[in-house]
């Protein structure tokens, strides 16, 4: 896993425009998105009696060290007047690291890669979009071979327009 990869989601308001907004923020005040995954539409996960996500991956360069990069996104979530009611509950932006190379970081406020990762189709379809041969640090498998694996049966499909 050679980049830093960051999960971007929203199912609150005009869905396209807070992707763009939270793109923004993270060329500004993170670094340069090197790459970026197509936009998938994702049926909530967690609470399913709320509006699909709108979800995508995309590829950084920062100098910020993995806990700097965690403050900087969660102040971008809060500049983007995150609304949060319920765990799992709708939201305008959710900034998650999934990757920070190959680092592991596992502090109570942070866990890096991602400890969701291989759980959730939302994830592993656009990760192995960006990165299919790209292995896991501690699983040891690729983000192909995790998404094969993957038994969360939510329907992830590509979000036309895009
Ligand atoms: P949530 O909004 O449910 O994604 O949770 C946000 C909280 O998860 C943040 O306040 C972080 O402290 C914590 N967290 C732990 N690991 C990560 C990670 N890899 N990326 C983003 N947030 C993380």
């Amino acid at each position: 896993m050679e980049g830093i990869y960051i999960l971007l989601g929203t199912n609150l308001g005009d869905r396209e425009a807070n992707l763009e907004a939270a793109r923004q923020y993270i060329q500004d005040q993170v670094g340069t998105i090197m790459h970026a995954s197509p936009i998938y539409a994702t049926a909530a996960w967690g609470l399913l009696e709320q509006p699909d996500f709108l979800n995508q991956v995309v590829e950084i360069h920062t100098t910020q060290p993995p806990e700097t990069l965690l403050q900087t996104l969660l102040y971008i979530e809060e500049q983007m007047g995150r609304i949060r009611r319920v765990k799992w509950g709708e939201r305008l932006i959710d900034l998650d690291i999934l990757y920070y190379r190959n680092e592991v970081v596992d502090r109570p406020n942070l866990q890096v890669p991602h400890p969701g990762i291989a759980q959730r189709r939302f994830t592993l379809v656009p990760l192995a979009d960006l990165a299919p041969d790209a292995l896991h640090p501690t699983l040891g498998k690729t983000q192909t071979e995790l998404l094969e694996a993957c038994t969360d049966d939510s329907e992830v499909k590509r979000h036309s327009g895009n």
